[in-house]
This record gives structure tokens, sequence and C-alpha cells, in this order.
């Protein structure tokens, strides 16, 4: 998108590659990749083999086969690559740095004004807030979403090119001297330090050092917008030529003098240059308010006056960032995005569309991409190139802009003014079995669009959020051995989660294998597009023609199993069909013991119907440490059944044992896979341990009614929730069907309003509860956390005497599941 193309010869002298190849010396590129899954315009895109929790090197030959040709790789690999003489390798000591210093180069390219935002909390929202209140008068880049870090930041500044004026970047730090680095790449003019918190403590040694690193962005800038409250403490010298300063203290530029909050907004009056102004914020919580502030701070600073400030900020409206998949109708999955429309949050809407395999057919409606106005024709190029290389089916097009341009779009297109006559056309589309990416600009409101199409109301939901997996996912992935493989458990519904919208995000991210209970889960999962190698552990015999169908490998744990397996494959005319072994070490469930192996090997060695892909085990008491003699015995009989089966077999299987807590408990244990199961959902289950994990399910519902009862009265079943004051008392739509379970009434449940905990009150219903929010903020309507961040699983499962597991596969198939990437 950088629209600057740079010349390979170029490129070499400016990533300091030591050491080039140069096949094609004619290539230009102007696309940055470095994951071979978002590979769009191959010939002229240059792959970044960066080494995180997987080797980028590992993709080079996946990338190859996309049509790439040009790769920055590690000095000490350019051996492993003859092989591809078609292609240009720029080797260097560190990729990521080059990729650093290949942005460094192309902001050196322009001399408009680059903002920079950097703090503990806020960047984002004062980085999009600002893009709303300067786009009358700029053209502006700026990051996409949250990209902040060593690597987002190179691919923000990456597409800055000469239609744009202003440039907003945000840069974001966890630990000390990474700042240094994104302030070469970044150079600003003007910065702005939201503020400073305790996000990422832990990776630095104070406070002080913390907010020391993070001013090294401003070592340069000609204006430096900040609260000096944040900075007071360390009494240090603050960067910038000059400086704008926000709060409540007599000595700031814009002295804040009183907050008074309203019903849905808050009005602000301040001090400035001596004169009262006053200003009315769209917003009641206090993080925005100070978001507002901050921006209207900037604003001040570049020179506009209150009275357009105010016309601006009246019309801010909340961020949210987020691309949320549903069940739409007609078996259809809608990925709703109806909050912004740019280039860039298209492309990544459009990688997300692409990684859902569960259907063939993708549609995609589209409004107006509201750019400023001298580079229309270009942003609608991009957006037409974007679609024809992502292979949109149907396009559905909706404003006047983008009418203007219809002849950029090459496949099948229906164009409309306005939402309102694509809703009274709906019904001439066929939107079944398709995924459908809605994606359109604030203003255009399609979420009416959405709601239609999901037939969503405000009901009872458990959200999903696909980052903390991915998050989870990566941690447990740098905890083994580079060889290692994983398999992900995603029986019982993955944990309660979802089907094949973990599976699609666990194969997007290469994981090896995956596992389920039974063969139906392991069909709907092939029926979904799933193509890794699924073992199905609880495989029954009368349908092994599906399991041989659908590629589906099962765990054999007995003689009768084995046997009938080998007779049936034969008759089936299979060979060498791959099947899992599994040992009894000692659970006792189900498995081989010592005493089988004769048999067993026998059995084996005399027949070619099938082929020993794995052999496995599962540990009884991994993440506690009563039991970790009884898991060493565990894993001692494991390697010595082994070493015995590959002595009387003469070829390798995979071998594995580990769990989730025996990843991070037991690295010894690992062998050739583990198997990942309640820790990818963000809970913890280590003994005395706390695993960096997010969690990766929210529990939602809201207030459908407030009561005010007597003291004396008593609410719900059976009389038990006797008042002992007059109360309000509100009730959520949420009960013992829905997974809610019933030993949670009376006061011993928790759950969430307004960010204030509140109790449950008297028996719990089967379809509903009643909450006692007398001391609280309530409204009918309002948003109810029944599990989540403060009220977590393990909570729930300590309060009604089980298992974090429990709580979540008790969770019924009636409540909606939503899924979002933010
Ligand atoms: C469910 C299961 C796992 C995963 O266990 P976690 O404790 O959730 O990591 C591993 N192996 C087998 C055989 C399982 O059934």
């Amino acid at each position: 998108m950088g629209n600057i193309a740079y010349h390979v010869k170029e490129l070499a002298d400016i990533i300091q590659a030591a050491y080039v190849e140069l096949n094609d010396p004619n290539c230009r590129i102007d696309t940055l990749c470095y994951d071979s899954r978002k590979v769009t315009n191959p010939e002229s895109s240059l792959f970044f083999a960066l080494s995180d929790h997987r080797d980028g090197h590992q993709f080079i030959k996946e990338a190859f086969q996309l049509g790439i040709r040009n790769f920055v790789i590690h000095k000490q690999t350019l051996g492993t690559f003859r092989q591809y003489n078609k292609a240009n390798f720029f080797a260097v000591d560190d990729t990521l740095r080059a990729l650093q210093q290949l942005a460094a180069y192309h902001r050196k390219q322009f001399d408009y004004p680059v903002i920079a935002i950097t703090g503990s909390n806020g960047k984002t929202i004062v980085k999009e807030w600002l893009n709303q209140l300067l786009a009358a008068d700029f053209n502006i880049v700026r990051s996409p979403k949250s990209y902040n870090s060593q690597l987002g930041v190179p691919l923000s500044l990456w597409q800055m090119s000469h239609e744009h004026n202003l440039a907003i970047i945000e840069a974001g730090i966890s630990k000390k001297n990474e700042m240094e680095k994104l302030a070469k790449m970044i150079n600003p003019t003007i910065g702005i330090f939201t503020n400073l918190g305790h996000a990422h403590d832990d990776g630095f040694s104070s406070q002080e050092t913390k907010a020391i690193e993070k001013l090294r962005l401003f070592h340069d800038v000609e204006l430096l917008v900040y609260a000096p409250k944040y900075l007071r403490p360390f009494n240090h010298k603050t960067p910038g030529k000059v400086h704008f300063t926000w709060g409540v203290e007599e000595t700031t530029d814009l002295r804040i003098l009183r907050q008074q909050q309203r019903e849905n907004h808050t009005l602000l009056e301040a001090k400035f240059k001596g004169i009262e102004v006053a200003l009315s914020v769209p917003f009641t919580d206090q993080a925005a308010i100070e978001n507002v502030i901050c921006c209207w701070a900037t604003l001040l600073a570049l020179g506009y006056s209150t009275a357009t400030i105010a016309k601006r900020i009246a019309k801010l409206h909340p961020i949210k960032m987020r691309l949320e998949l549903k069940k739409g109708i007609s078996n259809s999955s809608i990925i709703d995005d109806s909050y912004s429309n740019d280039i860039s949050s298209l492309r990544i809407a459009l990688d997300f569309l692409k990684q859902q395999n569960q259907h063939h057919r993708r549609i995609l409606i589209l409004s107006d991409i509201p750019a400023a106005i001298n580079n229309k024709g270009l942003v609608y190029q991009q957006a037409a190139d974007l679609i024809q290389q992502y292979k949109i089916d149907q396009l559905i097009a909706i404003g006047e802009d983008i009418l203007k341009v219809r002849h950029f779009f090459r496949q099948d297109t229906v164009f409309f003014n306005e939402v309102k006559d694509l809703l009274s056309n709906i019904k001439s589309f066929d939107f079944s079995n398709s995924a459908v990416l809605i994606k359109g600009a604030r203003t255009f409101g399609f979420e009416r669009i959405s709601r239609i199409l999901t037939l969503q109301s405000h009901e009872t939901v458990l959200e999903i959020n696909l980052n903390a997996l991915e998050h989870n996912l990566n941690y447990y992935k740098r905890l083994l051995d580079r060889n290692t493989k994983l398999m992900v458990m995603v029986k019982a519904f993955s944990y309660g989660s979802g089907s094949f919208e973990i599976a699609n995000l666990l194969q997007f991210n290469k994981v090896d294998y995956l596992a389920v209970a039974y063969v139906d889960e392991g069909i709907t999962l092939r029926n979904a597009g799933i193509n890794l190698p699924i073992m199905v552990m609880s495989p029954e015999i009368g349908s092994l023609e599906q399991l041989v169908t659908h590629h589906l490998e099962p765990e054999i744990y007995s003689f009768d199993e084995l046997e009938a397996y080998i007779k049936q494959l034969d008759i089936l005319n299979q060979k060498h069909y791959p099947v899992h072994i599994k040992l009894d070490t000692g659970m006792h469930r189900l498995g081989f013991e010592e005493d089988d192996l004769l048999r067993l090997i026998t059995l084996i060695t005399n027949t070619d119907t099938i082929k020993i892909k794995s052999v496995f085990s599962h540990l009884v008491g991994s993440g506690n440490s009563q039991h970790d003699n009884f898991t060493k015995e565990q894993i001692d009989k494991f390697r010595l059944f082994n070493s015995q089966l590959l002595n009387a077999l003469g070829y390798d299987f995979i071998k594995h044992i580990a769990n989730t807590s025996a990843i991070s408990r037991f690295p010894e244990a690992q062998f050739d896979m583990v198997r990942l199961g309640i820790g990818l959902y963000g809970i913890q289950t280590d003994d005395g341990l706390h695993q960096p994990l997010q969690a990766a399910a929210q529990l939602k519902t809201s207030i459908t009614q407030i009561k005010t009862v007597k003291k004396g009265d008593t609410v719900s079943y059976n009389r038990s929730g006797k008042l002992t004051r007059d109360s309000k008392i509100a009730t959520v739509k949420i009960g013992y069907a829905d997974g809610y379970n019933r030993k949670l009434g009376n006061g011993i449940g928790r759950m969430c309003v307004n960010g204030q905990t509140v109790s449950t009150v008297g028996d719990i219903c089967m379809d509903m509860c009643m909450l006692d929010v007398t001391a609280v903020t309530a409204h009918v309507g309002d948003e109810v956390i029944v599990m989540g961040e403060q009220i977590t699983a393990e909570e729930l499962a300590a309060k009604t005497g089980t298992i974090p597991y429990e709580i979540l596969t008790s969770i019924s198939q009636r409540v909606k599941r939503v899924y979002y990437y933010e």
C-alpha cells in the first residue's frame, strides 16, 4: 500500500543486507509480508522471516509456492535456500531489525507531520478519536487497530504515502530499551503522552523507569501534549521544544475546573488562556473523559478554536474495534464489522473472512469508504484490488461514492444508494451456506443489516475472545521445544466454546493435530473444511465407514476394539490406516497395560491394515504438586512401554502424554507432542503457579426488569430470599438451564453490573435469576457479566464444588456463541 515501490537493489542498501542473491534484479517491492497465511500480492511482496513463537524461516517454502520471490532471512540460513534459484534473498543479522530499518527509511520519504502517541492506557482510543476529529482537514494515515509493537509500528509506517498529509502512530512497549527503536522509526514531530498506569509493570523496575522509557519517544518533537500529574513525581526533564499541558493544576494550559455528569453526557468546564470554556462530552465514564481531554488539549495545541472543537467532540462515538463472528440465517456465518471502513481494517476483516473454511461462498457487503476527498480514486482502486485478491464471490456495495466507481469492481456486484434499499430487497439475495462480511463505516448503520441476517436479540451470550485464544496458544507454543508437535483438544464443543470456529483458528495457527471425543464431532469439523489430522478418542466400531470416509483417526484402547478394527478395515480394503494406541499408566480408565504388551505387539505386527501413528497416555494429576511423584512414575512407565514397543515394531511413532498442566509443570514430558486443553481457554489449573493467560470466554446477559421490594418480603421460589431492607431487585435472563448452577443462588453467586459487583438473591430459576442491585446504578437493559475477567470460571467452580472444566462445558447450547477479534 506504500505506493512507493522499492527497487530490490536499493532495498539491499536500506536494510544493510550483507549478502544478497539477486536472481531477479528488476523486482520492485511495495508490500511487506511476514506471514505466509496472509499473502495477497506475491509478485511485489517482501517476506521477512521473523522469529517469534515459530521460526519464520519454516514458512519460506510455503511463501515461495504462493508466488513470493523476495525474502529477508537470517545470514546463517542462507545455505538452506540454494534450491530456490528464482528468488532474491537478503541475508541479515536480525530480520526484525531489517524490517524496522526499512520502515524508518520509508518514513523519511515524507515531511508531513507525524503524531506519535504513547502511554499506559488510551493510546488506541485517542488515536481513533483524533482521526475522527481531524479527518475533515487532513488525509490521515494511522496505525491499524492497536498495531503499536516492534512489529506493528513498522507495518503502520509502511502505509504512509504521498497521498496523505498527516500520520498518527501508536507506540507501545512492555519492557526496557524498546522505545528507542520505535522512536527511531517513527521520528515524530508531535507527541502525545496519554497517561501512566500499571500496565506492563513487570517489565520495568519502577514507575519512574517506565515513565522515562516512554518519554524517549519524544526526544525530538516540536510539541508535546501531556498531563503533568503523571510525570511530576519523577522530577525528570520533559522532552520536546514546546509543551501543552492539561490537568486540574493552575499551571496547566488547559485547566479543568469542573465536571458534571448528566444522564448520557458529561459537562466539562475549563480555563484556557484566561477564559472559561465549556464542552459537552458524549460519554460518562472516567477513562473516556480523560481521553477526550487529551484530544481537546491536542486540538487546542494545534490551533483549533474551542467552538470548532466543541462541535466535533459532540459527534465523537465510542470506539469498537471488534470484528464479530456469529451464526446467521440459512446456515450462514456473519462477520460483523460495522464500525469503521478504511483500507487497513478492510484488509484485516478480509483476512478473517478467508480464515472461515466452513463455507465456500464469500459475500461482502461494503459501504462507502469515508477517506478524505482528494484520494478517492486511489482508495477505491485499492479496495477493488483487495476484493479481487480475496476472491469474493458477491459484492453488495452501498453508498453514492462507491456507485460512481462501479467500473473498478469486476465480480458479481449489486449497488444500492442506501442501507434501506438493500433491506427492502434483502429477500432477493441468497445468503445460505455463505460467509458474509458486513463492513461499513459507522455512519451507514450497518448494524441494521447484521441484525436481520443474524436474527439477533438481546439474549444471554457467551462471547469468545479469539485474540485471547491466540494469546494462550502462543504462550504454550513458546513453552515447547522446537520439534515438539501440538495437539489441541477440541472435544465437547471445544470445552463449551465452539466447534469449527475454534478449529478454524487452530488450523490457521498451524497446530499439528486436533482431538475430539466422538466421530460425529470429527465429521462436523471435516464438513466445515478442517483438514488437520483429527484423533477420535471414543470411536464406535459401528461408524467405522464414516470414520474412514472422513479421514478420522481412532484411538484404540482394548483388544476387542483392536481386533474389530483390524477385521473391519481389512473388509474396507484399507492398508496402514493411522491409529492411536492408548496406554494406561495409572488413570485406570481406558488403555492397554504393561501385561498386554506381548499380545499387542503380536496383533500389530501381524497385520498391514493399521499403522501406529501415535502412542499416548494420560496423566491423572499433573497440575497438583501433591501427585508429582505419581506423575513421574506415570512418565517413567510411559517411557519404558514406548521403548519396548518401538523395538518390536521397527518404526517410530509420535509419543505423547502431557496435558495443559504438564506442559508448564513437566517440560521433560513433552516427548514428541503435547495435548493442550483447558489452558487454551485461559483457565489456570496449575498448583501454586500463575500462568499469564487470558480468559477467552465471557458469559453475558442483561437486566430484564427492576422492582422495588419491601423489607421482609421474599424473592423467588421457596421464599428463600428474605429481604432485610427495602431493596431494588433486578431480574436477569440466565438460569440453571443455561448452565448457571442452582448452588449459586441466595447470595452465593456474584455478577457484575456497570463495573459493580452484585449478589444473587433467592433461588436460581430455570431460565432466570434475581440480583440485589439496591446499592448500585442499574437500569433495565444494562449488560450483566456472569462470568469473565472479574468473576472467573475458577471462582464459579470453587463456589459450586466443582472444577472449571465442568463450568465451561455446562454452559448450555441454547446460549448463543459470538466470536470476536479486536
Ligand atoms: C481432555 C484431555 C486432555 C486435555 O487436558 P487438559 O487438562 O484440559 O489440558 C488431554 N488428553 C486427553 C486424553 C484428554 O481427554
